[in-house]
């Protein structure tokens, strides 16, 4: 006897994010992942990790999938911001770029005028240090730095030196051929999509991985 047919609703298991897909790069660390934003009406809905994307092959992690939540942050400035108070008591008002730039420009150009270098620019880990860098190049200080200079710059020369090449700050392990790998004190929030995807090529032959840390890592 014929099974009864079901009733089930027709579903969509795979339906849209979105109108239109635009491709681009993670910025939430340094990586640089490969990925899609899906915009519905003009807005972002959905970060999507881009399979065609060398670095990380479509893998999309936590923190660059949340980057969508930094984008519309509340706590976001849309506006710069004047301080109108005592430095520290929190007041300030917003004004137009035409101000800040004309009240930036009248701190900066007499210097600029007088000895570049007097300009000491330093940057915190913002993702735009390309930018910030070329900025000071154009003004015509040396004295610029950002945080990398502290931390992954002096990694990177390491892995140079030590390993004969450098991705950011991470190293350049030969994934095809390391039968051995220790991280040392490697921070949690590296674990980054192209080292997770090296570690997978370490397991699936089996290598040895030793992490020597101060916290238990996944
Ligand atoms: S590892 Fe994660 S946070 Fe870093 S670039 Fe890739 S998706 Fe973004």
């Amino acid at each position: 006897m014929p099974a009864p047919a079901l009733n089930e609703p027709a579903l969509d298991l795979s339906p849209s994010p979105g109108d239109e897909a635009k491709a681009t790069t993670c910025y939430m660390c340094a990586c640089r992942c490969g990925i899609k934003v899906w915009l519905r009406d003009g807005s972002i809905r959905y970060l999507q990790g881009n399979a065609a994307h060398p670095v990380n092959k479509g893998v999309i992690c936590a923190k660059g999938a949340a980057g969508i939540m930094q984008h519309y942050s509340p706590a976001r400035l849309s506006r710069p911001l004047l301080r109108t108070g005592e430095r520290g008591a929190g007041e300030f008002r917003e004004i137009e770029w035409e101000e800040a730039l004309r009240i930036a420009t009248s701190w900066l150009a007499p210097i600029r005028e007088r000895n570049p270098d007097e300009l000491a620019f330093f940057t915190g880990r913002d993702q735009s240090q390309a930018l910030t860098g070329w900025w000071a190049q154009q003004f015509g200080t040396l004295n610029y730095a950002a945080h990398g200079g502290f931390c992954s710059v002096n990694m990177a020369a390491g892995g140079l030196y030590t390993l004969g090449g450098s991705f950011w700050e991470f190293g350049e392990p030969d994934w095809e051929h390391t039968k051995y790998l220790m991280l040392w004190g490697v921070a949690e929030d590296h674990s980054s999509n192209p080292i997770k995807l090296g570690l997978g090529k370490l397991k699936e032959r089996s290598a040895k991985i030793v992490a020597v840390n101060p916290v238990r890592p996944g």
